[in-house]
């Protein structure tokens, strides 16, 4: 396993950890000036500004953008609200190629509102990802599933393990095109009891495209945003970061707390300078 210490070129800071309390813009130079090696922005804050401006400054900071967060929710309850997502995702996947993203984000969605058909839900993920796969290899941008933590699965995401995603994976893209793979997020995958063997089975496929670092607090008093941050929870850290890279992933180490009570409150500084400290000794 890589030594993190002295190298926060390989750590990255996904913007949300920083609580979206600033402009982009001042986010941006507060990561390059930390010393880290990369950031994740969230779509939000790209579109509010000018995405070839942002783009420019994070090229300028050498900054290395370890995915762009997020897809629009795909599972709709018309057809024509479901084509209208998978073309926000288009665009959002040609603003990803202006960004140099690594990776676009995909958060699948949950259920239509009113729905109780989880398996229609999770066809018209696979059938969306199929038409934005083209896009991607058009782009550039490979499309990293994320699967979520199943306590999401009616609001934000049916897809919930890593085995599930890879599956889809492998009917999608047989001949592992590099366009098609997973984001490996300890708060959502830490539990599961299948976790060694998928990142084995995602290694060999070529197919982790990112590794989202946080901690799972065992009193989480917030689903959503409550993550801890690395170090203050309870899980293995180092050795999930051996399984991810003994699987062969020589990607950046990204941080991405969502905490709304706590870090969120905090001075952005600080965070940085935690997360740093965290990042060289617990991670
Ligand atoms: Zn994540």
């Amino acid at each position: 396993m890589r030594n993190l210490k002295g190298r926060l070129d390989l750590c990255s800071i996904n913007t949300a950890t920083l609580g979206h309390r600033e402009p982009l813009s001042l986010t941006i130079d507060r990561i390059a000036r930390a010393g880290f090696g990369g950031i994740a922005p969230w779509r939000h804050e790209v579109e509010k500004a000018v995405v070839a401006q942002i783009a420019k400054q994070i090229k300028a900071l050498d900054l290395i953008v370890t995915g762009y967060c997020r897809s629009t929710y795909l599972p709709a309850a018309t057809r024509s609200q479901w084509v209208a997502n998978v073309n926000e995702n288009k665009a959002a996947l040609r603003d990803a190629a202006t960004l140099g993203a690594r990776c676009f984000v995909m958060v699948v969605g949950g259920l239509p509102e009113g729905s109780r058909d989880l398996s229609g839900a999770r066809e018209q993920v696979s059938e969306g990802l199929a038409e934005l796969l083209e896009t991607a290899r058009d782009c550039g941008v490979p499309l990293a599933l994320e699967p979520l933590h199943p306590m999401y699965a009616a609001d934000r995401s049916v897809l919930n393990t890593l085995a599930q995603a890879l599956d889809i994976c492998d009917a999608l893209d047989r001949e592992r095109s590099g366009f098609l793979g997973v984001a490996v997020d300890v708060y959502h995958c830490w539990w599961d009891p299948a976790l060694r063997s998928s990142i084995a089975a995602a290694g060999e496929a070529g197919r982790i495209f990112a590794y989202h670092a946080c901690d799972w607090l065992h009193q989480t008093r917030d689903m959503l945003l409550d993550r801890g941050m690395m170090g203050d929870g309870v899980v293995d850290l180092p050795a999930m970061r051996e399984s991810v890279e003994r699987a062969g992933y020589e990607g950046l180490v990204e941080v991405e707390i969502f905490s709304k009570e706590n870090w969120w409150r905090r001075d952005p500084g600080e965070v940085l300078r935690t997360c740093a400290n965290r990042l060289q000794t617990v991670v």
